[in-house]
């Protein structure tokens, strides 16, 4: 034990704060994600609800330019899930955000650090059209149901 000690003592100083560091960077971000892991069963969005989120960001990549200040100028080509539907994040639209496939494929199946969310929805301050909440929720309600149905076709 004696040795072991003598091997960790040393690096402590500097592993206790990247542990810490890491440990506050991958955090999630409270209250916005999935109750329940079930998985929604629709997996992709489509009708109403893929147009929305395209419409909302004028058709451009909400993804992150230079760390998390600008705004990704590549042309949105898919619909991505903010929380990832693999983890019960529900197709949405207040779960959707609309990637260029090079964010897209980047961003996997990724849970979101809170600070991924609260950059995503200060972007969207400068460009979602008015009458458009800029946060991210996981959740399914009567008004997201509602979003859904509105396209005149019902999920499975
Ligand atoms: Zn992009």
């Amino acid at each position: 034990m004696d040795s072991l000690w003598s091997v960790i003592a040393p690096v402590l100083p500097w592993l206790i704060p990247i542990v810490l560091l890491s440990a506050v960077i991958s955090f999630p971000m409270l209250g916005r994600g999935p109750t329940s892991s079930k998985r929604d069963p629709w997996r992709g969005y489509k009708y109403g609800a893929r147009s929305t989120v395209i419409e909302r960001a004028g058709g451009r990549c909400e993804g992150a330019q230079f760390f998390a200040w600008g705004r990704c100028f590549a042309a949105a080509a898919e619909v991505d899930h903010v929380f990832p539907h693999s983890k019960g994040g529900p197709t949405v639209v207040s779960n959707g955000q609309a990637l260029c496939k090079d964010h897209n494929r980047r961003k996997r199946d990724m849970t979101p650090p809170w600070w991924y969310v609260l950059a995503l929805e200060k972007r969207r301050r400068s460009y979602f059209p008015a009458g458009h909440d800029v946060r991210v929720f996981a959740w399914m309600d009567d008004e997201e149901a509602a979003l859904r149905d509105r396209s005149g076709r019902r999920a499975r």
